[in-house]
């Protein structure tokens, strides 16, 4: 086990994600997110942090990342998804790592490598440490089925409304968990995307052609429900209720798993004159719902 500890640590908050916490900590020691990842020994030569750490840790990088941190080690595999392994099958089917037609097979639609966002949670609770360092970017963000923040009542943004790109997204083959994750001093609620500098300062070089984003995201009003009406509004949060049900396993599972079935999607009435006309059509569900999550195997 590595001997490094850091000189002390944050308490992780509820559902906060690892890049989440990456961030905080990072923040709060004035390191980088990189920084922190090696002395927890997860970055590799290629990667500060593999976005598969957002699945799942191996008991050995959980023992390394809860003694470097000061955690325990239920609380290190709190900041994954593993919890939901048992409800979210598709999170065990992630050929993560593995080599496919001469490429690593980084990702699949079950998990986002961008984290949506809702600016309400990012705000905080109005704790002290809240207030200093932001709301948890929770770990759900990262399932393409959640789409709405049920404690705000609110659909979550997935873009920085200054720079317009996809939040803590990796690009490309740097499959980070943290965008950036060499860059110091950035809030963790703050937009890590670099954005081109224009002016004279472009032509001192490269190093010099783009700079951190830094928009605070906690204060973005986008409002991407401002074009839902009411109606939607409330069949979207419905929805997001019964699905985020089945996700913490408050959800009896029917012996036919109802998922299966778009007559029995959760949160729709095809006699509803409000529902989807694909749904009460028997076209299927809505676009906004994953195409997988309909087509899971029995269990
Ligand atoms: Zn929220
Ligand atoms: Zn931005």
């Amino acid at each position: 086990m590595s001997s490094r500890q850091l000189p002390r640590s944050l308490d992780p908050l509820p559902q906060e994600s690892l890049a989440g916490f990456l961030l905080r900590i990072s923040y709060r020691l004035g390191l980088s997110p990189s920084r922190i990842a090696s002395l927890c020994e997860l970055a590799t030569p290629r990667r500060a942090c593999s976005y598969s750490s957002l699945r799942s840790l191996p008991q050995h990088s959980v023992t390394h990342v809860a003694h470097t941190l000061r955690l325990t080690a239920d609380e290190v595999n709190g900041l994954t998804l593993r919890g939901f392994a048992d409800t979210y099958p598709a999170l065990g089917r992630l050929r993560v790592g593995e080599k496919r037609v001469g490429t690593g097979a980084t990702h699949n639609w079950a998990v986002l490598p961008s984290s949506r966002y809702c600016p309400d949670c990012l705000l905080g609770d109005g704790s002290p440490v809240q207030n200093a360092l932001g709301g948890p970017w929770s770990t759900l963000w990262h399932l393409p089925v959640v789409f709405a923040c049920i404690r705000h009542g609110r659909l979550l943004e997935h873009l920085c409304p200054s720079c317009g790109q996809l939040i803590n997204g990796s690009s490309g083959e740097k499959q980070e968990i943290v965008k950036n994750p060499s860059m110091i001093g950035i809030h963790p609620v703050a937009c890590r995307n670099r954005v081109p500098v224009l002016g004279p300062l472009r032509s001192l070089g490269k190093r010099h052609r783009s700079v951190p984003c830094g928009s605070l995201l906690d204060r973005s009003r986008n409002g991407i429900e401002a074009s839902r009406s009411s109606a939607e509004l409330k069949m979207l949060m419905d929805l997001q209720r019964r699905l985020l049900d089945h996700l913490h396993g408050r959800q009896q599972e029917k012996a036919d798993n109802p998922l299966t079935r778009s007559n029995d999607l959760p949160g729709f009435d095809r006699r509803d004159p409000s529902c989807p006309t694909d749904v009460a059509t028997g076209g299927g569900p809505p676009a906004f719902i994953a195409p997988g999550w309909l087509h899971r195997s029995p269990r």
